[in-house]
């Protein structure tokens, strides 16, 4: 069990991984890094219901003799998975868990984990977001675990150790990798919200997370064109920056130096979507488009950004990425209600007009 530690005034906290090791075939190291953390004794393993649980499959019996593993599959990435985990947790009394996965499977580990305070490890199977290496976890879930635990859960930790096995994730859809490089683009935008949050709001603010989270878009804005290749060294380069800003959230001890206007952008879209009944694009593609419209109110260089993406093959489009126009329109003006953020959005956000200006003006929608 943890200590629950919480940063105070003058008490500054990182919570980091431990380890992070990534490449071809991490994933056979498993046992050594679980070893060498002293994560011994019972695991729950959780992971999703088709790739991620033959993944899970073949780690379990890799680990088998050693440790005992308990595989939990998880339906949809709710609360009652949370819980699930949990129940199964506490019956098996697990030591420590591990998720596998590409997004939800990890969040539903890090929720319960949090509420069991054991350790867990992450094995990421696609490179589509920066929570791979970061305690955050996505926008809605921890809404719902917030309404479920009230207080209980204080301060979400790091995953102990990240195993990115890059032939595993090399093996994830194209789209995965797209939206992950959209992830990434967006931290030009959530910086500069930090930063403006910090200077009217007297928000904490650290250069040394800020400059990382930008350090890791930079990185990946390099090797732009070759993120559609999908190459080992290219998955790697994506994977790389998105472990540097889970980091950087890690060390921030918030997402803010990743997640800004332009991911309250995207969660807004993600209400839309759910009250009309349709599929939500992927995260990092909704940030994406975010991003170039954040980045045109921020009065950064948004062309520069659409340039970037399109030659990542990520969409810049609302029709690219499958999304209704009107739809563009209604979040960009309840963007700022989606949560007590501060940003360029300010406390009253866009009326529709300037909305759809914004929107028509970058090229959003046509
Ligand atoms: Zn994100």
């Amino acid at each position: 069990m943890h200590g629950k530690l919480t940063s105070g005034k003058g008490l500054e906290k990182i919570e980091s991984p431990r380890y992070i090791i990534f490449g071809p075939n991490a994933i056979n190291h498993t046992m050594d890094i679980l070893y060498n953390l002293g994560m011994t004794g019972t695991a729950i393993i959780v992971s999703g219901s088709s790739i991620t649980a033959k993944i899970a499959e073949d780690l379990t019996s890799s680990l088998d003799g050693e440790i005992s593993v308990y595989h939990v599959v998880t339906a949809g990435g709710r609360i009652n998975d949370v819980m699930k985990v949990i129940e199964e947790a506490l019956k098996v009394k697990a030591d420590f868990l591990i998720g596998v996965g590409g997004g939800r499977p990890l969040d539903v580990t890090k929720l319960a984990a949090a509420k069991l305070g054991v350790r867990y490890t992450v094995v990421p199977t696609s490179a589509s977001h920066d929570g791979i290496a970061s305690p955050a976890v996505n926008f809605s879930l921890s809404k719902q675990a917030e309404l479920k635990f009230g207080d209980s859960i204080n301060g979400m930790e790091a995953p102990t150790a990240v195993i990115a096995d890059t032939n595993i994730i090399n093996r994830a859809p194209l789209i995965a990798f797209k939206s992950g490089f959209g992830d990434l683009v967006a931290k030009f935008t959530a910086v500069r919200d930090w930063e403006l949050a910090y200077k009217l709001k007297d928000e904490p603010y650290s250069e040394y997370a800020a400059s990382m989270s930008l350090l890791s878009a930079k990185i990946a804005m390099d090797h732009a064109s070759e993120i559609k290749f999908r190459l080992e060294e290219s998955t790697r380069i994506l994977v790389k920056a998105l472990i540097g800003s889970g980091v950087a959230i890690s060390i921030a001890g918030s997402s803010r130096p990743a997640s800004g206007s332009e991911h309250m952008f995207s969660h807004a879209l993600d209400k839309i979507s759910e009250r009309e009944g349709v599929k939500s694009a992927p995260h990092g593609i909704q940030c994406a488009l975010g991003t170039i419209m954040m980045a045109y109110l921020q009065g950064q260089d948004w062309m520069w950004i659409r340039d970037k993406l399109k030659k990542a093959g990520v969409p810049t489009t609302a029709e690219e990425a499958g999304i209704k126009p009107d739809m563009v329109v209604k979040a960009l003006t309840i963007a700022h209600k989606i949560r007590d953020r501060y940003t360029i959005l300010g406390v009253s956000g866009l009326t529709p007009r300037a909305a759809e200006k914004l929107a028509r003006s970058t090229r959003v929608i046509q």
